[in-house]
């Protein structure tokens, strides 16, 4: 695959991957805020409800107790009035002794007194108060006026200083006492007043206050109907209270309490109607309120609740904060560790990515190293410093015939010609110093022929210089060195083949030249004969050679034209038979063609081949030449019945200055370029030229020309 490819889709893995990865952190975050919404809102919840029973409870406590203390109180009154009530005129001694007996200092905190006010109509004015006078001498009734009937207060225990100011005063004068007092005597149970300044406030503090009455009957019974409550009224019994000293009896100083309340009386929430204002310390935003109506001895008071900064302090509100906060740092940490988590994950995962991705390219790297290896003709080995294979490149074995396996571990030396080791290990000796090295030699392949070779080699060094090993790269040049020696050989065979008729000439011309000076001039003709032989010879050597040149550097010219090829045959085939003493050359067959060629280059190739048969097929009599015509080409063949080629050299018998020269035939004159030639102009024809040949049976040449170029 390409690596392209591989980095586009690594990349795309990983942005995938990555994308799946990071999102349960994400889903984690948001489930774990979710939750700890959840969970501050469940804990405002119960955080709100029990401060809110933590309020009510306060609330009862609060109402109970003053409710307790104003039952206790008219409980008192109500005993005093039974010491009134259907007995005679009551005493003072009587009275002082039963309020001291009481001890209302200690049991009745608040309360500032017990008072008694019986009903006196003006005539009875003046008895009622004789008693009064003896005991309190400035006694006076007040405020004075003549009014139809009057409820002055007569007796009031304990005698302090404020009590004996209130002495004498005429209760009934006061609309908001008289009004309480109507509603006790109609009632025939008890009755409060509403918010009053107590007429003992004599001090600079005032304090709110309020009365509470209990009607005296001259029955001991309360009379049945409100005109017989009206009718029999003998006075009242009556407690004077100060509202603040009142709830300081009830509560103490208890600033344990939770709660500020503050008591008005009636039902408005004014401050006119103040009657208690239990704050001490006030929240400036208390957490609760709340109103609560009591009755008070048939009187309405309202109750403004408001939470102390106790109570707050007492709450637990400050675990919603703390619920969110740790929640959130939770989350969060929840959020985080699971993000590097993931960001771990992805981390190894693109290592695990780019690693095969790495992987990947060395792979191709590797693969494309291996092709080359193992796709070229060079052979590759690497050595140790003693010579001794350590690795070979497959390419040993298609070009000399090893595998691996036979040569590692084995000295290279052993398949190197032993003409060639001293050079080798020579030019070793210096490659394991770090030089470049290259030396031909010769190395026997697996069927024991030694192959040419050029080859190069260097040592691989380590840090510290020291070879680690040889690596060297060899080709075959066997063939190029093949060629080289044939070449020289053909330059020798040249040399020597135009010099034996150029030194036939020399001798031929002497001799002429003196048979002519005999005048012996039918001999010198024949010497002039044999020196046109010689000639000849020169002549075709000469254009052999130039046609070699020619082709070896492109030049080869043809001369194309339409010809009868039979005509051309049938010529070659007579002039040859003309020169040929020892062979009939047989001509078979016609084309009936003509061709579009260069009719004497293809003579040229015609008389090569028809001579070679001559000239390779020494013990027989014959060669024969046959002319056929197929669909698209002309196939001439030449047999002979001569030494034929082995096989092995078949193939190489068209290369230049190639010849076969083996036997007890010997060697045949010649000069190895005549096929090369012939060859090469059947191929500039778009034709060619092959053979058939077995060894001492005879060889068929055929060549074969396109009809139409
Ligand atoms: P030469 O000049 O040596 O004949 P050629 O190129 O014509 O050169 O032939 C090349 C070689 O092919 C010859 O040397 C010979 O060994 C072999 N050869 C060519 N023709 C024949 C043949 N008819 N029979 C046997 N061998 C042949």
């Amino acid at each position: 695959m390409p690596l392209r490819i591989v980095k586009k889709i690594k990349d795309e893995n990983f942005r995938a991957s990555a994308f799946r990865r990071f999102l349960p952190p994400h889903i984690i975050l948001l489930i774990s805020i979710l939750t700890t919404m959840l969970a501050t809102y469940y804990v405002a919840a119960t955080v709100e409800e029990n401060d809110s029973l933590r309020f009510e409870n306060e609330i009862q406590e609060t109402e109970e107790n003053i409710d307790k203390r104003l039952d206790a109180y008219i409980a008192l009154l109500r005993g005093s009035a039974g010491l009134f009530a259907g007995s005679d005129f009551v005493k003072s001694e009587e009275f002082k002794s039963y309020v001291e007996r009481l001890r209302l200092d200690q049991n009745y905190p608040g309360i500032q007194g017990l008072g008694f006010a019986p009903k006196i109509t003006p005539g009875e004015f003046n008895s009622h108060f004789q008693e009064a006078e003896t005991v309190y001498p400035n006694f006076k009734v007040y405020p004075e006026g003549n009014r139809p009937v009057y409820y002055p207060i007569v007796y009031l225990e304990p005698q302090n200083k404020k009590n004996m100011k209130a002495l004498g005063f005429d209760m009934y004068s006061d609309a908001s006492r008289k009004s309480a007092m109507d509603k006790a005597r109609d009632s025939g149970m008890r009755g409060a007043t509403g918010k009053i300044t107590l007429v003992q406030e004599i001090g600079p503090e005032k304090q709110a206050g309020f009365l509470i009455y209990l009607p005296i009957y001259k029955t001991s019974k309360v009379p049945e109907t409100v005109e017989k409550r009206r009718e029999d009224i003998a006075g009242f019994v009556y407690a004077p209270f100060r509202t603040d000293d009142l709830l300081k009896g009830i509560f103490g100083s208890n600033t344990q309490n939770l709660v500020n309340f503050k008591i008005y009386d009636g039902t408005e929430i004014e401050p006119a109607n103040l009657l208690h204002n239990s704050t001490t310390s006030a929240s400036s935003m208390p957490r609760f309120e709340k109103t609560i109506n009591l009755d008070v001895a048939g009187r309405t008071w309202t109750i403004l609740f408001t939470t102390k900064p106790q109570f707050e302090k007492g709450s637990n509100w400050n675990f919603i904060p703390l619920t969110l906060i740790l929640g959130s740092f939770l989350s969060f940490l929840f959020y985080f560790i699971s993000r590097s988590q993931a960001q771990a994950f992805a981390k190894a995962e693109k290592a695990a990515l780019n690693l095969q991705y790495s992987q990947e390219k060395l792979k191709q790297s590797e693969m494309r190293y291996r092709l080359v290896v193992e796709n070229t003709n060079d052979i590759i080995s690497l050595l140790d410093e003693d010579g001794n294979f350590v690795y070979t490149s497959p390419s040993f074995k298609k070009v000399l015939g090893y595998t691996p396996r036979e040569l590692i571990g084995k000295k290279s030396f052993s398949i190197i010609h032993p003409d060639d080791v001293a050079h080798v290990q020579h030019e070793m000796a210096k490659a394991v110093k770090g030089n470049m090295v290259g030396a031909t030699f010769r190395i026997k392949n697996k069927r024991g022929k030694y192959l040419y070779f050029e080859g190069n080699g260097t040592a691989i060094l380590d840090k510290k210089g020291r070879p680690e090993m040889i690596v060297s790269t060899s080709h075959d040049i066997t063939e190029r060195t093949e060629l080289e020696k044939r070449k020289d050989e053909f330059i020798s065979m040249a040399s020597h083949e135009l010099k034996t008729p150029v030194t036939s000439l020399k001798v031929f011309t002497q001799v002429t030249q003196t048979l002519i000076a005999k005048n012996d001039l039918k001999k010198a003709e024949s010497f002039l004969v044999k020196m046109d032989d010689q000639i000849n010879k020169l002549t075709r050597l000469i254009s052999e050679l130039l046609n070699l040149s020619r082709i070896q550097s492109g030049k080869l010219e043809l001369n194309m034209e339409n010809f009868e090829i039979d005509t051309l045959v049938e010529d070659i085939v007579e002039s040859l038979n003309a020169t040929t003493l020892t062979h009939k050359i047989i001509l078979k067959g016609k084309a009936r063609s003509k061709i579009y060629a260069d009719r004497d280059r293809i003579g040229q190739i015609l008389i090569n081949l028809i001579t070679n048969a001559v000239k390779y097929s020494p013990r027989a009599d014959k060669v024969l030449v046959s002319v056929t015509k197929q669909e698209k080409s002309i196939k001439i063949a030449i047999k002979d019945f001569g030494i034929g080629i082995p096989k092995e050299h078949l193939g190489k018998i068209f290369e230049r200055f190639y010849q076969v020269s083996e036997g007890s035939d010997g060697t045949y004159p010649g000069l190895g370029i005549g096929l090369y030639i012939s060859s090469e102009i059947a191929r500039r024809h778009k034709g060619k030229i092959n053979v058939e040949s077995k060894k001492g049976e005879g060889s068929t040449f055929y060549l074969e020309l396109p009809l139409k170029s």
